[in-house]
């Protein structure tokens, strides 16, 4: 029950020279990123930075991001990750309802950030360049960015001072008054829900919640060998998922991180080629685009043994084909930012089911339970899914109402609905506000979405319920095509007519270049359905 940053510390004792992470080039030792931590931490400290004071960290994957996170924690602070592509106003939104004194950013990220302070409490603005890591010249283009910038604006005067990382790095000391941790208490981490249905909430954290969830996806999933893994993370570290299953798992196992700030799916095949990563956790669109490269096979991807899918189903064809190729396992597992996140998955070195999320992790329990009660239905009817388990949070920053609403007698409802199996393997439905009702009928929109990913000519596909006078809703599928497919709205309808039952079928296609995705590779079928709601009045 050692607090986050503690891990840190030990794979330092243990491994000082050994890398901690690889970055495009540069490789960043446990040492450096031990002694920059404490830096950081020391001068948090000197700008005031006391126990429990929140930090935003806004930045894509990289090494500041890790540094940042843990001199936070070592500085007694409470990190609130932002998601780098925020607006001004989701910034100030964040900013204000966390009360962060202070935000770790980039360069090319200031003119967004400078135009809110004022509107905030933040008093520090600590500015990193995005090149600031990298091995290679000044000119070359940081892939995080479209656009080039060149120089640092950061001499805008607020009411706080700018800081320059690299100043930081250069000036601080590794002096760190150590604050006394309550292991089971405070709060690690301050992380905002996705919003993708509500406006977004912080979901409060503790030490407790994030290294058991680690700890639990270690033993239960991955049993590394301590000190010899690799682990890719693409998904970013700005969300628990990342944050977790990259950042945390890997510190604790002393494995070193492979960190890339952006999905590419060439820059990633040529990284899996070059870095040989032994674990890769991610979500379906993720490795439905690497499947779907034209060059895949000039890549060696044999380094891979063990990878994650979560946030989203995973269609077994992808599952299917990714194991062949890579020779690797990829596994489906299911979570929440609310439960650090993972709560389930199948097992990659024993019993696995097809579409099911596996098991509930050790130390947690899962209920399925009749919506709006805590009353369980019996095995095999769909419900609610409900959680308990030390990587539940503690609750909601500032709203009890929404904990009390969320929390309900010891169990995490999670908005999903499933159901578990005769043998206990759990199966997702869909989300509670996702389910279609047309004509009077429950439609799941992932059976559907499951059908059509079977069809050759489909790469990426999601299907929504979209408002309709006559039966309240109607089925609408978005369909991303592969490659040189130009199958007919005619002969989707064809395929699903053979493979579903006409209630199901849906009564709109709309073809696509690619579907709205958020973060971690979710795809947004809330914003296609708000963009049809937008068309209709
Ligand atoms: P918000 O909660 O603010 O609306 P969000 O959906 O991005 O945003 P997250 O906590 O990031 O919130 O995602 C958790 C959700 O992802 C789960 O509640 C579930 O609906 C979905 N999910 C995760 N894993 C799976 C999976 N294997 N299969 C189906 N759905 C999944």
């Amino acid at each position: 029950s050692m607090p986050v940053q503690e891990y840190l510390t030990h794979a330092y004792e243990q491994f000082p020279k050994k890398t901690a992470i690889h970055f495009m080039g540069r490789d960043v030792s446990y040492e450096e990123l031990y002694d920059s931590s404490m830096k950081f931490a020391n001068y948090l400290q000197g700008l005031g930075i006391q126990k429990g004071d929140r930090v935003s960290v806004m930045l894509p994957n990289c090494p500041q991001a890790v540094i940042s996170f843990y001199g936070i924690l070592y500085a007694g602070g409470v990190v609130v990750m932002t998601n780098p592509l925020y607006t001004e106003r989701e910034i100030a939104y964040q900013m204000n309802d966390s009360d962060a004194k202070a935000i770790v950013s980039l360069d090319i990220l200031f003119p967004r950030i400078s135009k809110v302070v004022k509107d905030t409490k933040l008093e520090n603005v600590i500015i990193t360049g995005v090149k600031d890591y990298l091995p290679f010249p000044k000119n070359m283009i940081y892939p995080f960015i479209q656009k080039r910038q060149t120089g640092l604006s950061v001499k805008v005067e607020h009411r706080g001072v700018n800081h320059l990382f690299t100043e930081v790095m250069k000036t601080a000391s590794k002096e760190v008054e150590t604050a006394e941790f309550d292991f089971n208490e405070d709060l690690a981490l301050l992380q905002y829900t996705g919003g993708t249905t509500g406006s977004p909430k912080g979901v409060m954290l503790t030490h407790k919640n994030l290294i058991s969830n680690a700890t639990m996806c270690d033993t239960w999933l991955y049993k590394c060998k301590r000190g010899e893994e690799t682990v890719l993370g693409i998904i970013p570290l700005f969300h628990v998922y990342g944050l977790t299953t990259v950042l945390i798992l890997s510190v604790m196992q002393g494995n070193r991180m492979v960190l890339l700030p952006k999905f590419d799916a060439e820059t990633a095949l040529k990284t899996i080629n070059k870095q040989k990563p032994t674990l890769f956790p991610g979500a379906p669109t993720l490795y439905i685009g690497l499947m779907n490269h034209p060059d895949i096979g000039k890549y060696d991807l044999s380094s891979i043994e063990a990878c994650l899918s979560g946030s989203a189903p995973l269609p077994v064809d992808v599952q299917e084909k990714f194991e062949k190729i890579t020779g690797g396992k990829l596994v489906e597992g299911y979570g929440l930012t609310e439960t650090s996140p993972v709560t389930h998955s199948n097992l990659i070195w024993g019993e696995r089911v097809k579409g099911s999320i596996g098991f509930p992790y050790p130390d947690t329990d899962c209920k399925i339970f009749l919506p709006g009660t805590t009353d369980e239905v019996p095995a095999g009817e769909i419900g609610e899914i409900a959680i308990s388990g030390p990587q539940v949070m503690k609750g909601y920053w500032n709203r009890p109402d929404d904990t009390a609403a969320t929390i309900v007698n010891g169990w995490l409802l999670t908005g999903d609905l499933g159901y578990m199996d005769e043998d206990g393997h759990f199966f997702i439905v869909d989300r509670k506000k996702d389910m279609i009702i047309a004509g009077g009928f429950n439609i799941y929109p992932r059976e559907i979405e499951e059908v059509l990913y079977e069809h050759e000519a489909v790469q990426e596909c999601v299907v929504a319920g979209i408002p309709d006078p006559y039966r309240g809703e109607t089925v609408k599928a978005y369909i991303v095509q592969k490659e040189g497919y130009t199958v007919s709205e005619e002969e989707f309808n064809k395929y699903c007519r053979e493979h579903l039952a006409a209630f199901k079928v849906p009564r709109v296609y709309e073809f696509r270049k690619e579907l709205p995705k958020t973060a971690v590779g979710k795809i947004l079928r809330r914003s296609l359905v708000d963009e049809e709601v937008a068309k209709q009045n």
